[in-house]
């Protein structure tokens, strides 16, 4: 298929755009582990024990900001060129939810997590792995955007009229406006306030997170107010042909 040269002149727009977001997403990281490394080296007998770890610390976390950065370009950058491999198998879905609760515990060690589920649902035909991130990016988002203290409820549950498997995963957090609920799916978002200026994010997340759902035929749906979020993520449930299946698509 060959673009007009009005879709090239959109194109290069995006291009560019991308390149000076990312730019900027390096850069504020950056420098700040060249300020405090280059303090440490200039200054280091005149600084306290505790300032020195306290200047430690920010690089150590600005390092993780930028892993974290470009782990998530990558998994775009292979979304995008339709090269990431999938591989379908029919699974449960609480071991995967049970892993995840146990991955995101050992990070918010104050908040409460609680998973009710429906002991007869069914399996669903899923990459485990890409479940695996899409869930913790949901669960990390419910916990980060929300006080110490409180708790994230995870349901997992079924519509019997149209068999299909849905995970919801609540929170008692800050909420987001009904006016920016569309907006948090596209590359890049964050919502801008006082309270979401202070979490560390680079708006990649949901991107990642919606495309990969769509990418396994899945549905992402959220609900909002000021006392927290709830997203839902439905799945169909496998069906009997599907059981043992195992299926890889690039
Ligand atoms: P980020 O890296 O900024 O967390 P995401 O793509 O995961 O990026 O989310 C996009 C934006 O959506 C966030 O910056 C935040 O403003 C908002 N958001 C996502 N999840 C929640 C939540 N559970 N509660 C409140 N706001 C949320």
């Amino acid at each position: 298929m060959v673009n007009t040269q009005e879709e090239n002149n959109t194109l290069e727009q995006a291009h560019i755009d991308f390149i000076s977001t990312v730019s900027h997403e390096l850069r504020t990281p950056l420098t700040s582990i060249r300020g405090f490394a280059d303090t440490l080296l200039t200054s280091y007998d005149r600084l306290t024990p505790e300032q020195r770890e306290k200047f430690l610390l920010i690089i150590k976390e600005q390092s993780n900001r930028l892993i974290n950065l470009v782990e998530n370009l990558l998994t775009v950058s292979k979304m995008q060129s339709d090269k990431e491999l999938m591989i379908y198998k029919t699974v449960d879905i609480k071991p995967i939810v049970d892993s995840v609760i146990q991955i995101i515990k050992n990070q918010y060690k104050t908040h409460k997590y609680v998973c009710n589920y429906d002991t007869n649902l069914p399996k669903i035909l899923i990459d485990t792995d890409k479940l695996q991130q899409i869930l913790l990016n949901i669960t990390d988002n419910a916990s980060k955007y929300s006080n110490e203290g409180t708790t994230v409820t995870i349901n997992l549950g079924q519509n019997y009229n149209d068999g299909t498997v849905i995970i919801s995963i609540k929170d008692e957090g800050i909420g987001i406006d009904k006016e920016n609920i569309d907006k948090i799916f596209n590359k890049f978002s964050r919502i801008d306030s006082p309270l979401t200026r202070k979490i560390q994010g680079n708006g990649l997340g949901l991107y990642i997170t919606k495309t990969l759902i769509e990418k396994m035929n899945g549905k992402i749906e959220v609900q909002s107010s000021s006392k927290g979020s709830e997203f839902k993520i439905i799945f169909k449930a496998a069906t009997p042909e599907d059981n043992g299946l195992v299926k890889i698509k690039e």
